[in-house]
């Protein structure tokens, strides 16, 4: 049988519902339900009625289906597919580092470990970030842990954001002569770029947006070349939801290592024998889901 067949029927007999990220291999997002950015699609599937969750992406990410859907069996295919910049902060390190300021806030990026989520006033996605910091009372917060994404929401607010010195080492690596060698080579393309890339990569930027916000306006745009400043893996969802429009990468080192590593064989195996399970421990999960369930009220 072919696996893609072999995929469809495990996943009815275990009443499974199958995520990819955005910036997943395009035979994964191929035989995804639903596809998308992390926090959208653990909401969606907490919505279904399926029992196993298949999460197509990195560990945090499972770990968000996990902390918003306690009843349903999460499966990472890859158990190793991790996100360095998640591991770029322990609970441990944010309580030290909470031990030496002034008591604030502490906003955390989606992309980050559970634990860390659980010592966290409210969670922030790439798209509300600015609008989550604008939601706290205080004027004084710890933004982690992408400096990155600080900088850009500092920038846009008046309160005074503490970074935490984090990074998407994908999106950290993009430079301004990378950026000006993509414009020269697709005059007129519109540049969009994560706010995960780097201030001076921000600054080219015709638009700003997260990944599903890239996808939204390359379609409402009436313009028909851009240039990707965000994980290669993008230009897929974006080609596939707008053909007749093109679509170059801001520089073909933006290809996050850990996103290409889960294939059909694993989803197939994963599915056949339920490995790969992540499961957020209740005494984490509850003071996690506090902090991603304020983020989501404010939507
Ligand atoms: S692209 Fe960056 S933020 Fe996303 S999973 Fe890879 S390392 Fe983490």
């Amino acid at each position: 049988m072919e696996i893609k067949e072999k995929i469809k029927d495990l996943a009815k007999q275990k009443k499974a519902v199958i995520l990819a990220h955005n910036y997943q291999p395009p035979e994964i997002q191929d035989i995804a339900d639903l596809c998308g950015d992390s926090l959208e699609l653990s909401i969606q599937a907490a919505k279904t009625e399926a029992e196993v969750i298949v999460f197509c992406g990195v560990h945090f990410m499972a770990e968000t289906a996990s902390i918003l859907s306690p009843d349903k069996t999460v499966l990472l295919p890859k158990p190793d597919a991790g996100c360095p910049m998640a591991d770029m902060i322990t609970p441990r390190a944010l309580k030290k580092k909470l031990s030496e300021l002034s008591p604030m806030p502490v906003v955390t990026y989606v992309n980050s470990p559970a634990a860390v989520k659980a010592l966290t006033t409210i969670c922030c996605t790439s798209a509300n970030a600015v609008k989550v910091v604008e939601s706290l009372e205080e004027d004084e917060l710890l933004m982690a842990p992408d400096r990155n994404l600080a900088r850009y929401t500092a920038a846009r607010t008046d309160k005074k954001i503490h970074l935490w010195e984090g990074y998407c080492p994908f999106h950290d690596r993009l430079t301004p002569e990378q950026i000006q060698k993509a414009r020269d080579a697709h005059p007129g393309a519109v540049f969009m770029a994560h706010p995960e890339c780097r201030p001076e990569a921000l600054q080219m930027a015709d638009v700003i947006a997260s990944t599903s916000g890239m996808i939204r306006h390359a379609k409402e745009s009436k313009h028909t070349a851009f240039i990707v400043g965000t994980e290669v893996g993008l230009l897929y969802p974006l080609k596939k939801a707008n053909p007749g429009k093109s679509f170059y990468p801001a520089s073909p080192a933006m290809e996050c290592t850990d996103m290409k590593k889960i294939t059909l064989a694993d989803v197939a195996e994963s599915l056949e024998h339920l490995t790969g399970e992540v499961k957020v421990p209740e005494d984490i999960r509850a003071p996690a889901l506090n902090a991603v369930e304020r983020m989501i009220a404010l939507r």
